[in-house]
C-alpha cells in the first residue's frame, strides 16, 4: 500500500503516519524528519536546508526529490510506504509521478486531513517531542500518560523544533496555502484523493482512514 498523507502544519500527519506504519506494516518516510537528521548530523544538505526550515521556507525541489527517489529504492519499501511532507509541490507531485512510473507502481491513496488555521496554531504550540526516541506529544491533546516520562522510552528528556514559533508558522502556513494546497486538484481529478476531518479526535481520524483502505479493498 501506498499513501500521501497530505495537510497543513500541524494537521496530524506525523500522527497518522505513525499510527498508519504499525496498522499496514510499511514505512513512514517523512520529509521533515529526513531533514532534520540531516541538520543534527550536520551534512551539506542540512547546513542548508536549516536556514530555510528556520524561516518556514521550503527547501528546493532537487534536495527533496533526490532524497525520496533515493529512499523509496531501499528494500524496506517494496511492500509500500506512507510519504508524510512530500510531495509539497506540484514539481515534486510530478517528478513522483516519474519515478512511479520507472518503478511501476502507483499510488494507493492520497489522504488529505482538514483542520481550520486556529487549531493548527494551537497544535504546533502545544508540539513536543522525546529527545531520545522521537515519538510525538502535545501539552493540550496528547500528554505524556506520567508527567515527565515518555511513555515509549521513559526518558525525561523532551524537545522542541525550532520552527515551531509562532512566526514560522504563519511564514509555513502561507507557504501551504501557496505551493502545497495545489496538490489536492491535482490528485482529485485523478480519484485518488480523499478528505478527512482532522478536526476529531487521533484515535477517530485513524479509524476513518483505515475504513478508507476497506471500503478500497
Ligand atoms: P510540518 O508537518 O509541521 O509542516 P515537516 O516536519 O513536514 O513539518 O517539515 C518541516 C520543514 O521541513 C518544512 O517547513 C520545510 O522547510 C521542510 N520540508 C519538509 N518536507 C519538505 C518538502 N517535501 N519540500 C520542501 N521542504 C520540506
Ligand atoms: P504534522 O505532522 O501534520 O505537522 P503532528 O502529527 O505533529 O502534525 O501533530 C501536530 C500536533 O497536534 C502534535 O502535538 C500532535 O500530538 C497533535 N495532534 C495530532 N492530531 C491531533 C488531533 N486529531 N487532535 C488534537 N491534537 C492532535
Ligand atoms: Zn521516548
Amino acid at each position: 500500500m501506498k499513501i500521501i498523507l497530505l495537510g497543513p502544519p500541524g494537521a496530524g500527519k506525523g500522527t497518522q503516519a505513525d499510527r498508519l506504519k504499525e496498522y499496514l506494516s510499511v514505512p513512514k518516510l517523512s520529509t521533515g524528519d529526513m531533514l532534520r537528521a540531516a541538520v543534527a548530523e550536520g551534512s551539506e544538505i542540512g547546513q542548508k536546508a536549516d536556514k530555510i526550515m528556520r524561516t518556514g521556507g521550503l527547501v528546493s525541489d532537487d534536495i527533496m526529490v533526490a532524497m525520496i527517489a533515493d529512499r523509496i529504492q531501499k528494500p524496506d519499501c517494496a511492500k509500500g510506504f506512507i510519504l508524510d511532507g512530500f510531495p509539497r509541490t506540484i514539481g515534486q507531485a510530478q517528478a513522483l509521478d516519474q519515478m512511479f512510473e520507472k518503478l511501476h507502481i502507483g499510488i494507493d491513496h492520497v489522504i488529505e486531513i482538514k483542520v481550520n488555521d486556529a487549531a493548527l496554531v494551537e497544535r504546533i504550540s502545544n508540539r513536543f517531542s522525546c529527545s531520545k526516541c522521537g515519538a510525538g506529544y502535545n501539552h493540550k491533546s496528547k500528554p505524556t500518560k506520567v508527567k515527565g516520562a515518555c511513555d515509549t522510552c521513559g526518558s525525561s528528556e523532551f524537545s522542541q523544533r525550532a520552527d515551531d514559533r509562532a512566526e514560522t508558522v504563519a511564514a509555513r502556513l502561507e507557504q501551504y496555502n501557496q505551493q502545497t494546497a495545489p496538490l489536492l486538484p491535482y490528485y482529485s481529478k485523478r480519484g485518488t484523493l480523499h478528505s478527512v476531518d482532522g478536526m476529531q479526535p487521533i484515535d477517530t481520524v485513524t479509524s476513518e482512514i483505515t475504513d478508507l483502505f476497506k471500503v478500497a479493498a
